[in-house]
């Protein structure tokens, strides 16, 4: 088969895996930010999220997404971020993902073919395994890169979820009309924009 067929059918089997998402969970440490983290000599936490991100889950709940972000760490960072952000559930602490996605699937009533996972590292791989579409960031580690159905453009921290986010409304034939109407319900015309 010719390569241009073969990409073809590649993203066609990508677009037919996002058609189908009901659920986005996001990891949060190297995937909602880049990864580091800057301490304080007492000990108090701070992350860099990216605002691009935060737009990117008010368009993933416009098109009647579910949403979580689950992590390992146990800083209430993510759990202030999550609830700024309006996400259905916020998950700390999680050192087994897959058995947290199978919770979250069981709350939600879906099934894993109804969710996408997206994540950067090893504690990821067991949810990236299970999920429909499974989605590394471009700068995740080798074994959650080797598991993924998608590796975005973006790096972590830096627009990865907005990407992501904007492929499954591209598939789901929403991206138009859920963009447009973000732009028009907080005072702007639609533009002319691809
Ligand atoms: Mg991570």
């Amino acid at each position: 088969m010719p390569s241009g067929a073969r990409r073809g059918k590649r993203a066609a089997a990508l677009a037919e895996r996002a058609r189908r998402v009901r659920l986005l969970v996001m990891d949060v440490d190297g995937v909602l930010t880049d990864g580091r983290m800057v301490l304080s000599e007492r000990g108090d936490e701070l992350k860099f999220f990216h605002t691009h991100d935060g737009v990117a889950v008010a368009l993933a709940k416009r098109a009647g997404l579910k949403t979580a972000l689950v992590t390992g760490e146990t800083s209430t960072i993510a759990k202030t971020r999550g609830d700024k952000l309006g996400v259905d559930t916020v998950v700390l602490g999680a050192r087994r993902k897959g058995e947290v996605l199978d919770a979250l699937l069981a709350s939600f009533g879906l099934p894993a073919a109804a969710a996408a996972w997206i994540g950067d590292d090893l504690l990821d791989v067991p949810a990236l395994e299970r999920v429909g579409l499974a989605i590394a960031v471009a700068d995740a580690t080798g074994p959650a890169k080797a598991v993924a159905h998608l590796v975005t453009r973006a790096r972590g921290g830096a627009g990865a979820v907005r990407e992501a986010v904007e492929l499954i409304l591209e598939a789901q034939g929403v991206r138009r009309a859920i963009v447009n109407g973000y732009i028009r319900d907080h005072g702007g015309s639609p533009a002319r924009w691809r």
